[in-house]
């Protein structure tokens, strides 16, 4: 780690007990993020760490930025969620976007402007399954349908909005990624209803009705809007979420760990019994595991590595790793743990968020299966295993004579 990317750290440690605690309470009493509240979190610096220095940010690389991320996700939903999604969609922008829109967009970054991206719909799945069009014309492109969960859309600049194009005559263009004004003509948002957990973010539901886009608003390739999606976004995001799963679960192992060591029953404290000496021991163990997995993927994507399945991998078990630890947590806590008294209670809510975005655990086990099918190498020699009558083979799977 650098000098600047410690003292970065040590900061982040100050002001998780002070002003992000402080932003984290409002939001949760309130549910609501005002435009006040965004400016002081970006007052932080909290919301510029990776952005590259050339653009106003402080061009940390990933396994520099996650500690510090790690130390915000526990302290409120709402805060690890808008420190990790600015800390990320600067990225695709950065990798696909034309000099022109960079110029424009990437300074702003630095200063608390917001990108979204918004790729779910109301009623197709996830990635290529897509609903929303985009028709060229003369003017722009006319985007018309439907998408679901754009978070933070009342304080994104743009979203990046991924849709199937075509061309005046009817021509299948591919999948394009446009960056959309959420308050474009053509456009009208609805909330989505309140959430479980991440209290205070708005999650929209942005209707497009013949919502004209500019033809410079396209970003990347006409047809290229996948990759724009998957290697320019999630790929990074869904690490980014993995890492603030090993945040959260390291505050609700604190948690435990304090609880349980003044919490007396038969005049001992828990701590010193083993069924909790167990449920402690399985989370320390668990999330070990998943920062290790999440730090050597980020210094693989940190020396410019391709991290399609390790990603997948550390959104996967990060996800089961933060549902498992907080259970563990709020049962060490006893009754009171589901009492908003104690913090585990927030951190349970807002852990399952992440159970969702970038991507639930199912898609995660779709795509490090795929990938280790088709990159699959034996580790050993086929010699190794012996015959192999293969499925279309007339032996059977017989004892030797
Ligand atoms: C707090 C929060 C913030 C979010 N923010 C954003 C955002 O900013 N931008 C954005 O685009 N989206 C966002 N999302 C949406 C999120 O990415 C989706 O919820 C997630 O990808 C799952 O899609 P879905 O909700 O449509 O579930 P569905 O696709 O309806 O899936 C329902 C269930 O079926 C399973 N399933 C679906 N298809 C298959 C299949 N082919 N094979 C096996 N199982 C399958 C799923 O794994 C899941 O268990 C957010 C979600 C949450 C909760």
């Amino acid at each position: 780690m650098s000098t600047r990317s410690e003292e970065l750290l040590a900061r982040a440690r100050v002001l998780a007990v002070t002003e992000l605690a402080a932003l984290g309470r409002e939001a949760e009493a309130t549910s609501i993020v005002s435009d006040a509240w965004w400016q002081r979190l970006a007052d932080t610096g909290l919301l510029r760490l990776t952005l590259p220095t050339k653009w106003g940010g402080e061009g940390l690389s990933l396994a520099e930025y996650f500690p510090i991320l790690e130390v915000c996700a526990p302290v409120h939903g709402a805060i690890r969620m808008i420190v990790h999604g600015a800390n990320g969609t600067w990225r695709a922008l950065d990798r696909f976007g034309t000099d022109q829109q960079k110029a424009k967009l990437m300074p702003g970054l630095a200063t608390g402007s917001y990108l979204g991206f918004c790729i779910s719909e109301p009623r197709t799945g996830s990635g290529e399954d897509i609903g929303t069009t985009a028709v060229r014309s003369e003017n722009g492109w006319i985007l018309n349908g439907a998408k679901q969960w754009a978070t933070l859309a009342s304080k994104a600049q743009l979203i990046y909005i991924p849709a199937k194009a075509r061309s005046a005559s009817g021509e299948d263009l591919g999948i394009t990624t446009f960056m959309v004004d959420p308050n474009g003509p053509g456009i009208t948002r609805k909330h989505m209803a309140h959430t479980m957990g991440c209290k205070g973010l708005d999650h929209d539901v942005m209707f497009f009705d013949d919502a004209v886009v500019p033809h410079d608003r396209i970003l990347g390739e006409i047809g290229g809007g996948l990759d724009v999606a998957l290697r320019g976004f999630l790929d990074p995001s869904r690490l980014s979420i993995a890492a603030s799963c090993v945040g959260l679960a390291q505050g609700a192992l604190d948690q435990a760990l304090e609880f349980s060591t003044r919490r007396t029953t038969f005049q001992k404290p828990i701590s010193s019994r083993q069924y909790i000496q167990g449920r402690l021991a399985d989370m320390a163990t668990d999330i070990a595991a998943a920062r290790a997995l999440v730090m050597h993927t980020a210094t693989a994507f940190d020396r410019g590595d391709e991290i399609i399945q390790e990603a997948a991998m550390c959104k996967y078990f990060g996800l089961e790793m933060v549902g498992r630890v907080t259970d563990h947590s709020i049962r060490v806590h006893g009754g009171v743990g589901y009492t908003s008294a104690y913090p585990i209670e927030q951190m349970y809510r807002d852990a399952r968020g992440m159970w969702f975005e970038e991507g639930t655990a199912e898609v995660q086990k779709s795509v490090i299966s795929r990938q280790a099918i088709s990159k699959w190498v034996p580790t050993l020699p086929a010699e190794f295993y012996g015959p192999n009558p293969g499925p279309d083979s007339d032996e059977y799977a017989v004892l030797a004579d």
